[in-house]
């Protein structure tokens, strides 16, 4: 079962938290294989979407917000755009554009960043919304202060924290066709239980910015985890290799899923939408209605006689939509 656990430093002004994600992760990837129009994704792609959820996990876990987090980033590379969404409850979904070749070892220049001009969005969509309320967004290049192409997500990532929440953060990702997973510390600017109230921006916090000798020191811990050691060993393992010599409390763990808002019923509705010549002509020239979701890629199939009962049965149904998702 896929995990999410939150720990604390005892004493300390740093709190951290570590994802795996395993069935809600291959569910993702089966679902895109599955569909017979779009096939798997390329295994670089795979793992920047694997990385994204990861990371969205870690991050909707460590704010007090009750919404989406969405986490988008848009590409000048064969990605033009890769989504990871969390829900609140942990739910996630992931989603790609894909437009031309990736190469076997692309990394994320070779993704999003080939010209330099790639951006990285966190969206928080906060769920009830008062009227005329927009959801807050962050935006970051996918390069460096020197304008350098910045090699890794988690790099995109810390220089986010850094610009947007003024926070030391430290983020080891990885993702591979089984596991997607990460690993985040954090200083704040309290010690204790306090941390979990969120960041508090100030003065003194900006002075303490690559400071903190607790901090580093944990940093320097997290960062002598290696990607196959993040996928490969559970979570107690991990946290007992790396800070065997620190105070570290638990929490409670947590179970992110995954989840997308497309269901036949949705579908139903839309080809119900589309009316019944339509379908017909359809279904004529094909055999079947097939309907993939755009983002999770599920794919819906009608024959004629699902069809037909689509159509009669509509008085019963509620009023058609165009959204799959
Ligand atoms: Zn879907």
């Amino acid at each position: 079962m896929s995990e999410l656990h939150k720990f604390l430093f005892d004493g300390l002004p740093v709190r951290g938290c570590i994802v795996k994600l395993t069935h809600a992760w291959t569910e993702i990837l089966a679902r895109r294989l599955a569909n017979t129009q779009t096939g798997a994704w390329p295994p670089p792609v795979a793992e920047l979407l694997g990385e994204m959820a990861a990371a969205g996990v870690l991050m909707q876990s460590n704010i007090k917000f009750n919404g989406a987090l969405v986490l988008q980033i848009f590409g000048d590379g064969p990605v033009k755009v890769a989504v990871a969404e969390v829900q609140h409850d942990l739910s996630l979904r992931v989603t790609a554009k894909v437009v031309g070749d990736v190469g076997v070892n692309a990394r994320l220049p070779d993704l999003v960043n080939v010209a330099n001009k790639g951006r990285c969005a966190i969206t928080l969509d906060p769920k009830d919304k008062f009227p005329g309320q927009q959801p807050y967004q962050g935006v970051v290049p996918l390069h460096g202060d020197h304008n350098e192409k910045l090699d890794k997500l988690s790099d995109v990532l810390e220089h986010y924290m850094l610009q947007s929440e003024q926070l030391d953060t430290t983020l080891i990702l990885a993702a591979d066709s089984k596991v997607a997973a990460g690993l985040l510390i954090q200083r704040l600017p309290m010690a204790g239980e306090g941390n979990l109230a969120g960041s508090l921006v100030s003065r003194e916090n900006e002075d303490e910015i690559g400071r903190n000798e607790d901090y580093n020191r944990i940093s320097i811990l997290a960062r002598s985890l290696t990607r196959q050691e993040l996928l490969e060993l559970d979570v107690d393992t991990i946290l007992q290799r790396l800070f065997w010599e620190e105070r570290v409390l638990r929490f409670e763990p947590k179970a992110p899923v995954f989840a997308c808002t497309c269901s036949r019923a949705r579908v139903s509705s839309m080809i119900r939408g589309l009316g019944i010549e339509e379908a017909e002509s359809i279904l004529a020239e094909r055999g079947e209605i097939d309907v993939g979701c755009d983002f999770c890629g599920q794919q819906y199939r009608f024959d004629a006689v699902d069809a037909a009962q689509i159509f009669t049965s509509a008085g019963d149904q509620p009023p058609s939509t165009s959204k799959v998702q």
